[in-house]
């Protein structure tokens, strides 16, 4: 069983689906966790529920798009609890599903803003405070298995995901001897409110057709997707950066 006693976690995105369930599996753990979310209602929800489990953690309203936000995020990680062990920088959008052509350029900068300069914003805050601690800390950065592939309709979310792997792998790169390890993981399609949103999951032909594309013919659950950014976290992975690692249920072997 990976232990993270008395180690102090940043989630973001910790108001729903992926980010809701690893929040939930810190504390499970033992560590002390800071969720940040732009939903205020779905943060202090998960928050609730690590305390009712007999966990320890503080709800922060953060865009991570702000830098002053991912700033303020991992400052009540040191105010609340001392320290920063480990960051699941995870807050994202599905973003538009249309051909390149008829995606406004707007829309297509939100979705790299948020799933990609939210993860830079992040590791801006959280590398100097790893950094300054002797033990150092843990980076997980959530891509997609469409950072690794293209998919029709999504360009924005998959460069965007692609550039979370190129990020991942330059700071690793950076703080190879600052004890600071960080690696990235590509869920295939997970069964969350996302999916919901982009149409997947509320119909059942596109839900048959997104099965279809994972050798293992279903989705996956957020559970299966937090038991690997724990373990990514834990001494169990200690020789591990830079690296990405694929939790898609056979999605990227096709
Ligand atoms: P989700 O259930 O929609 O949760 C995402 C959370 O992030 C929501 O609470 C959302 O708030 C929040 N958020 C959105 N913009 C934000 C911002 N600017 N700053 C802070 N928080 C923000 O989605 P999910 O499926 O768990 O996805 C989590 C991550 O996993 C995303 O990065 C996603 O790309 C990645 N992922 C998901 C899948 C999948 O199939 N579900 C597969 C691969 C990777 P609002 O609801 O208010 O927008």
């Amino acid at each position: 069983m990976v232990e993270l006693s008395n180690g102090v976690a940043v989630v973001t995105g910790a108001g729903s689906g992926i980010g809701r369930q690893t929040a939930e599996e810190f504390g499970e753990r033992g560590a002390a966790v800071v969720g940040a979310d732009v939903d205020v209602e779905g943060g202090e929800e998960t928050v609730s529920r690590i305390e009712s489990a007999g966990g320890e953690a503080r709800f922060v309203e953060a865009d991570v798009t702000d830098p002053e936000q991912t700033e303020a995020m991992v400052a009540v990680a040191l105010e609340e609890f001392g320290r920063l062990d480990f960051a699941f920088n995870n807050a994202g959008i599905g973003g538009p599903q249309t051909p390149i052509q008829e995606t406004d350029p707007e829309d297509w900068q939100t979705v790299v803003d948020i799933n990609l300069v939210g993860v830079f914003n992040s590791m801006h805050a959280e590398l100097d405070a790893m950094q300054d601690q002797e033990e150092g800390g843990v980076i997980v950065n959530n891509s997609s298995v469409l950072g690794q592939v293209g998919f029709e309709g999504a360009s924005g979310y998959v460069a965007a995901k692609h550039g979370v792997l190129g990020l991942t792998k330059t700071a690793a790169l950076e703080n190879g001897e600052t004890g600071v390890r960080i690696n990235a993981i590509s869920p295939g399609f997970i069964d969350t409110p996302l999916l919901e949103e982009g149409g997947i999951t509320s119909d059942p032909a596109v839900r048959d057709a997104i099965e279809g594309r994972h050798a293992m013919n279903r989705l996956g659950d957020p559970a299966e997707i937090s038991s690997a950014v724990v373990w990514l976290c834990s001494d169990e992975a200690s020789f591990v950066t830079g690296e990405t690692l694929a939790v898609d249920g056979g999605y990227l072997s096709q």
